[in-house]
């Protein structure tokens, strides 16, 4: 019943040569279980810097080697979070629903009436679809696709670096005893509580941020639709570029500039 008649409802209302509906002005997918696991996100990577100061930095009482660190931990948790927020907030590529066909791409999906591109899937959490959509992630609460992979990207990048950063600071007096050979594997280890759960949490983080970081750059290098009309020749530098920029620069790294102008790329680009 739904899926036959949405198409329908929807071509009769494109009829009338109207312009497609102007994308929401703040993107935002209403999720609950997004909601609390990209909160989640927030709480123990703000917790994690926290943590870090409190029970390791300020108790070690060595000034330059707390302020070294500390501004590191706080750079890489504030370009995490920012990173974060851009991926959240930033429309990952939705089609357009109900815009006139393209000419040669009649496809139209069942649920929402968007004429599909090559490479869009329909998201039933975002319900709409997505161009090049990856997946969805309850913990950035939105889908990852075409417009925000270069945030979601530098989110997993910044949350691993970030956690390996606490991660070699508490084991480095460890590591430093194993080679003065001091320690072995049959020594003690005290933690304190509030450390024990910084190491679980820098742990866990790095760990399935690198996973999710991984994934991401082996897929985009190996991406056979990058460029568009010529499956299967794309360079995964190429694919760098078109996820990053059209060009090396610094504002790679940054989760405060925009991919590019590629990302306008709508149906007709395809084409
Ligand atoms: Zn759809
Ligand atoms: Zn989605």
């Amino acid at each position: 019943g739904r899926r036959a008649d949405l198409p329908s409802a929807v071509s009769s209302s494109s009829g009338g040569r109207k312009s497609p509906p102007a994308a929401p002005r703040v993107w935002f997918v209403p999720d609950a279980l997004g909601i609390v696991c990209a909160s989640a996100t927030w709480v123990l990577t703000l917790s994690q810097g926290a943590l870090l100061l409190s029970a390791w930095l300020l108790p070690a009482q060595r000034p330059a080697y707390s302020a070294v660190h500390g501004s590191l931990s706080h750079l890489l948790a504030s370009l995490a979070l920012a990173s974060h927020a851009r991926t959240m907030f930033t429309d990952p590529g939705a089609l357009p629903v109900g815009a006139p066909p393209a000419p040669g791409l009649a496809a139209r999906c069942p649920l929402c009436g968007a004429v599909q591109t090559p490479g869009a899937h329909h998201c039933g959490v975002c319900q709409r679809c997505i161009r090049r959509a990856h997946h969805h992630c309850p913990w950035v609460n939105n889908c990852v696709g075409e417009d925000n992979r270069k945030f979601f990207v530098l989110f997993t990048l910044y949350t691993a670096l970030g956690a390996l950063h606490v991660l070699l600071l508490l084991s480095a007096p460890a590591l430093r005893a194993y080679a003065r050979g001091e320690w072995d594997l049959q020594t003690p280890v005290l933690l304190r509580p509030s450390l024990l759960f910084l190491f679980v949490v820098a742990l866990n983080g790095f760990l399935f941020a690198g996973l999710m970081f991984t994934i991401q750059i082996r897929s985009i290098l190996t991406d056979p639709q990058s460029q568009p009309g010529e499956p299967g020749q794309a360079s995964a530098w190429t694919n760098l570029k078109a996820v990053l920029g059209p060009r090396p620069s610094p504002a790679w790294l940054s989760p405060f500039a925009s991919a590019g102008p590629r990302a306008a790329s709508g149906p007709q680009a395809v084409v």
